[in-house]
């Protein structure tokens, strides 16, 4: 679905520029031998068509590095090991398993190695041959070997070492074979493009030229080329995406809004009856948002504050205040999840103090009906706040007064979001709420078109999260302390990585983890699981009786990563902690100690790598999510790509804001230049990059017409 009138004068005041529909533009059913089937399991991956594809980057390279002696290997590694084998591999079965064995010898000792149901390797794998085996090293018994590895002859070995093999993100049925076959076949059989960047940019900055950039992305002959590809591709991302919030700031630098409130009495009145005492900050910062709501221009305000600083209150305020000035205010979260836990937390508030204010709820996931009837309601001005997922803007909602936006840990929808809104004839203001850590240097250019507002103070009375990080022996401890800790009338969340086993990769899953936990718990502590695969009807069913107490475990994926509130929860247990970044930790961390008793974070590190470890180690030290950020950086310094994903919120395909600083610094100002000159990116040398912009601004909206 499209929204047509929308997408028209996005940029600038030029009109529309004729698409051309090239080849890459075409579904990735135009790639030979890709049909229906495969086109629908990349679809999953997010890959429509054959641009997409293209963009859709190796999340890891699997690099051959040097075989490393055997004396020096470290469990739960992958690790490359040469050397000539003791005898002949053996052959034995166990039932229905057939298990060959070699032992191997280096200058430093022995290894043991062993495949399954492959016993015509026995021919291969004979005494006195040499050989590089490739693959992940496992305690077992108390013992080191090496299970399913890879085998080289040492002169086909020798041929690939150093060389980088791309590693997708992949999908069940899609594995990473198939997915590198077809980016190397749409390599292929597009056309190489015009670079769009202006020659001179390319030059001053000694960027890649945009189709080698992209080609070696995807298959490197080297770290070399792989970082001067990324160099070019990081640059772009940030390029695009600083031109479209400068088109969006210089578009409405000094408005003058069509809805100023009124700050009243009233709500001097409201903040004394609140259940606590605003914090300081928070003082400060709903000064600052009512200065705006007030002072006759339209607010476009950023609020930063570290989890659990208490931004939801701020929101509430400001949404009441809309309410009292008989406007409307909607309030948009990234997950349903999150939507009806505002919805009803705000609805338990406005009852206890009689306020006549009455909010609804609109996600994607309601039936048609439901929909329909919160649509009247909108456009009726029967609902004076409406909660919800992006469902809130699609076009089919019509406002009565829309006066107020809020969007909570979502603020990369902004930019598309606030002109879909625009193109409604609309122009409320926008509150952004962000628990990312940015420097204010770099939130200045990433926010160029808001004003920042900081809430740097928790609430009083909280108490210091206690961490700890431990390996997997540690498990029947911690199962202790939840039970504990149930026992007194408290609170677990168990996260795993994955939804259910997977063959790709060796990480807990939350269907099986489920059945563990309850077996290693007594019956009267109830266990359930909560995943982004399940319906949203019964996702809202766990987290009501989780929200209640009528669940005291909860195991997860991430999707409660961000905003969730249940204060009675102090436990917050991550398996394959090693699998998430440090943001992405303090974001999950962040969902306990929200209340008054003493809560923990138990990381449960199932890597042996020493640079996990350490990056474990940090938030083990801390509970503050600047001092992280700054610290994860000086941890993976600039070089470090493709470590780990930053945040939910500010998700670049490759570039990291933190990592890619310096480049970020770099566009913004080259930014500011080209569009000082060239506002309306007229000139000849900025055609390419205009028909870029416009296609990338599209796309924009088509992600939130979704
Ligand atoms: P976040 O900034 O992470 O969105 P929330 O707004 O969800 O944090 O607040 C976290 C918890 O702190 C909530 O339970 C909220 O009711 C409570 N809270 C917010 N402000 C205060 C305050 N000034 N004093 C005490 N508790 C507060
Ligand atoms: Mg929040």
């Amino acid at each position: 679905m499209r929204n047509d009138n929308s997408k028209k004068d996005v940029n600038t005041e030029s009109g529309p520029v004729k698409k051309e529909t090239g080849f890459t533009e075409l579904p990735v059913t135009s790639l030979k031998g890709i049909g229906d089937k495969t086109a629908k399991l990349f679809g999953k991956l997010g890959v429509e068509t054959v641009e997409e594809l293209l963009h859709y980057y190796p999340r890891a390279y699997d690099t051959f590095r040097e075989p490393q002696p055997i004396s020096e290997l470290l469990p739960e590694t992958m690790a490359a090991v040469a050397g000539m084998l003791t005898k002949t591999a053996d052959v034995v079965k166990y039932g229905h398993l057939q298990v060959t064995t070699v032992t191997l010898r280096d200058i430093s000792g022995f290894l043991t190695l062993t495949w399954f149901n492959m016993p015509y390797l026995r021919g291969t794998l004979k005494a006195g041959e040499h050989f590089i085996f490739r693959g992940r090293i496992v305690k077992k018994r108390g013992r080191l070997t090496m299970e399913q590895p890879e085998i080289y002859r040492p002169e086909k070995y020798a041929s690939l070492v150093h060389s980088m093999q791309p590693i997708y993100g992949q999908t069940k049925g899609l594995g990473n074979k198939t997915i590198a076959k077809t980016v190397a076949e749409a390599l292929e059989a597009r056309n190489t493009e015009r670079d769009y960047l202006p020659a001179g940019l390319r030059i001053k900055y000694e960027l890649a030229e945009y189709n080698f950039a992209l080609e070696h992305i995807h298959f490197p002959k080297d770290e070399t080329e792989l970082l001067f590809s990324r160099k070019r591709l990081v640059f772009d991302e940030f390029f695009m995406f600083l031109l479209s919030v400068r088109l969006l700031k210089d578009k409405k630098e000094d408005r003058q809004s069509p809805c100023p409130f009124k700050i009243g009495g009233e709500a001097a009145a409201l903040e004394e009856k609140l259940p606590f005492a605003l914090t300081g900050a928070q003082k400060k910062v709903l000064g600052e948002v009512y200065a705006d709501l007030s002072g006759g221009r339209v607010m476009n305000r950023l609020i930063q504050g570290d989890v659990g600083s208490g931004k939801t209150i701020i929101a509430v305020l400001a949404l009441l205040q809309a309410a009292y000035n008989g406007f409307q205010g909607a309030l948009m979260v990234p997950t349903e999840v999150l939507a009806r836990q505002h919805f009803e937390s705000m609805n338990e508030l406005f009852t206890g103090l009689s306020l006549p204010v009455k909010p609804i709820l609109l996600t994607g996931s309601m039936t048609a009906k439901e929909k329909r009837l919160a649509y009247e309601k909108i456009a009726g001005h029967e609902a004076d706040i409406i909660i919800g997922t992006h469902a809130l803007i699609q076009e089919k909602v019509v406002y009565d007064k829309l006066g107020l936006v809020i969007t909570d840990e979502q603020h990369r929808f902004g930019v598309g979001q606030r002109e879909m809104l625009g193109s409604k004839g609309m122009e409320p203001h926008i509150l952004v709420m962000s628990a990312t850590p940015i420097p204010r240097t770099l939130a200045i250019i990433i926010y160029g078109d808001l004003d920042i507002s900081i809430i740097d103070e928790l609430p009083a009375g909280r108490q210091a999260i206690k961490n700890c990080v431990v390996g997997k022996d540690y498990r029947e401890n911690a199962y202790r302390f939840i039970e504990r800790e149930a026992g007194a009338g408290r609170q677990a969340y168990v996260i795993c990585p994955m939804v259910e086993a997977s063959e790709m990769l060796e990480a807990e899953n939350v269907i099986d983890y489920t059945k563990t936990l309850r077996e290693h718990l007594p019956a009267d502590i109830r266990v359930e699981y909560l995943h982004g695969k399940m319906k949203a009807k019964e996702k809202n069913a766990i987290m009501e009786l989780f929200a209640a107490n009528e669940i005291q475990v909860l195991v997860s994926t991430t999707v409660i990563e961000v905003g969730i509130n249940v204060p009675n929860a102090t436990i917050m247990m991550i398996e394959n902690a090693e699998r998430f970044g440090l943001a992405q930790l303090h974001q999950l961390r962040g969902r306990v100690g929200r209340g008054k008793d003493q809560s923990y974070c138990i990381m449960v590190n199932s890597s042996g790598e020493e640079d996990a470890r350490k990056r474990l180690e940090i938030l083990n030290k801390s509970n503050d999510g600047f001092f992280i950020a700054s610290e994860d950086l000086k941890l993976r310094g600039p070089g470090d790509l493709f470590g780990v994903r930053q945040s939910g919120d500010l998700e670049f395909r490759l570039a990291d804001i933190f990592t890619d600083a310096d480049i970020l610094k770099t566009v913004s100002e080259e930014v500011k230049e080209l569009m000082d000159r060239d506002p309306l990116l007229e000139h000849e040398e900025n055609r390419e990059l205009k028909r870029k912009l416009d296609l990338y601004l599209e796309r924009s909206y088509e992600k939130l017409n979704l």
